[in-house]
């Protein structure tokens, strides 16, 4: 999709897509063969993209960033949707929550994560504890002024071993009209500290090479200065920062769509069968038209997100909109994009299979579709008052 956009953002384009044609698309077979990334690769990544600035892009000028405004993090994000998060991961942008970082805070964890000194990650989902944030179990003990943390996280992912985690950990409770609440509290914890073990998890089949990390902590000794924000307002630090997450799971998930709607149509139109093109059967042809259609109207709904969050008026609803709007319809698409390769579609000398594995996890992370349902219909139905 054309976006009406901007000389600049037209040559960070151009920027993007040549960083991508020399450093990702190469290399995407290789990783997801082996399942890895070379620790060498992903450094000359992360190296090249702080040179011509695509490092914390997402962050502001005053912490280092590169302070792109939200219409320019629209067009890389949906165009590193077009490749792997194991190896776009490698490029990093920091996770904004970090702007939340205080005092020594922000030269310890936020400065380091601009310059690609250090590495985070964000941990909030557990075995027990997934869809149901607030069913968790880590929790956060007081002992005098410190902090005495237990618990596990697991699926917490990354490109590489990280330096320290956001763990996000029960540290009380309030009582509240609706009954007992969790008072849930943001830490930065540093791998290597007593007691806290972050190892490689469970690989998963979406996006090969990116790794996942499970976390455990036993009597893990934290001073207050290691609480991110207030004590017992994680998610409120974490909705403050992290309001764009599922705008930008939209936006990705519309660049791949594209490059696989692109894939499909190629196939369709030099595929023959019965003496035509299969395009040329309605069956196929169709798929075509719907996903092209569906694909237009997800990116219309990213370009709305952003342009509501920029006037201030996105909507935790707005935003799950997005997500699982996108996400299905990129499902669909990879989906039908099989169907159109017929038993090549399955084979490994295409990357259909790939981009359809790696699809299937957009619907699940950062809120599964069903969840994000919910959102929505809360936002119906609060206006009833039921
Ligand atoms: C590759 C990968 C990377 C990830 N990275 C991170 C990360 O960096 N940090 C992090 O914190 N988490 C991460 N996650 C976790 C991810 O956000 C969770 O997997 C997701 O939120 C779903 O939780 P779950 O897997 O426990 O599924 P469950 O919560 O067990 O859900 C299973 C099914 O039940 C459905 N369900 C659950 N509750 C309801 C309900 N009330 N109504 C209707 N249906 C319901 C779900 O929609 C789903 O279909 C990652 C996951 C993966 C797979």
């Amino acid at each position: 999709m054309n976006f009406q956009t901007s000389h600049e953002n037209e040559l960070l384009l151009s920027t993007v897509r040549a960083f991508m044609e020399e450093n990702f698309f190469p290399h995407e077979e290789m990783v997801d063969s082996t399942g890895e990334v070379p620790e060498e690769l992903g450094r000359e990544i992360e190296a090249k993209s702080r040179e011509i600035g695509l490092y914390a892009c997402n962050l502001p000028e005053e912490v280092g960033g590169g302070g792109l405004s939200l219409s320019a993090q629209h067009l890389i994000e949906r165009e590193y949707g077009k490749t792997t998060h194991a190896l776009h991961s490698w490029a990093a942008r920091p996770t904004e929550i970090l702007l939340a970082c205080e005092g020594d805070q922000r030269e310890r964890y936020l400065l380091p994560c601009v310059t690609g000194e250090k590495r985070e990650l964000f941990a909030l989902t557990e075995p027990e504890a997934g869809s149901d944030a607030m069913g968790m179990r880590s929790t956060g003990r007081r002992d005098g002024d410190d902090w005495i943390l237990n618990g596990s996280k697991h699926f917490i992912s990354g490109p590489c071993m990280p330096d320290f985690a956001i763990v996000f950990a029960a540290t009380g409770e309030d009582d509240t009209p609706r009954g007992p609440r969790k008072r849930v509290t943001a830490f930065l914890v540093d791998v290597g500290l007593p007691g806290f073990d972050c190892r490689e998890g469970t690989k998963s089949v979406s996006y090969r090479g990116y790794k996942t990390f499970q976390l455990s902590f036993e009597d893990v000794r934290l001073g207050p200065e290691q609480i991110l924000g207030e004590e017992g307002r994680g998610f409120e630090v974490a909705n403050q920062w992290l309001g764009m997450g599922r705008i930008w799971v939209g936006a990705s998930c519309c660049g791949k769509a594209e490059r696989i709607l692109d894939m499909a149509s190629e196939w369709a139109a030099t595929r023959r069968q019965f003496g035509q093109p299969i395009g040329r059967f309605q069956a196929t042809g169709f798929r075509l038209a719907d996903g092209a259609m569906t694909l237009r109207a997800a990116d219309l709904m990213v370009a709305d997100a952003v342009a509501r969050h920029e006037r201030g008026t996105m909507s935790d609803a707005d935003a799950a909109m997005v997500k699982v709007f996108c996400s299905e319809m990129l499902g669909r698409i990879a989906d039908d994009a099989v169907q159109i390769h017929g038993g090549m579609g399955l084979m490994e000398e295409l990357p259909i299979q790939r981009l359809w594995r790696d699809s299937r996890l957009e619907r699940i992370w950062d809120g599964t579709s069903e969840i994000q349902r919910h959102i929505i219909t809360r936002s119906i139905l609060r206006l009833y008052g039921a």
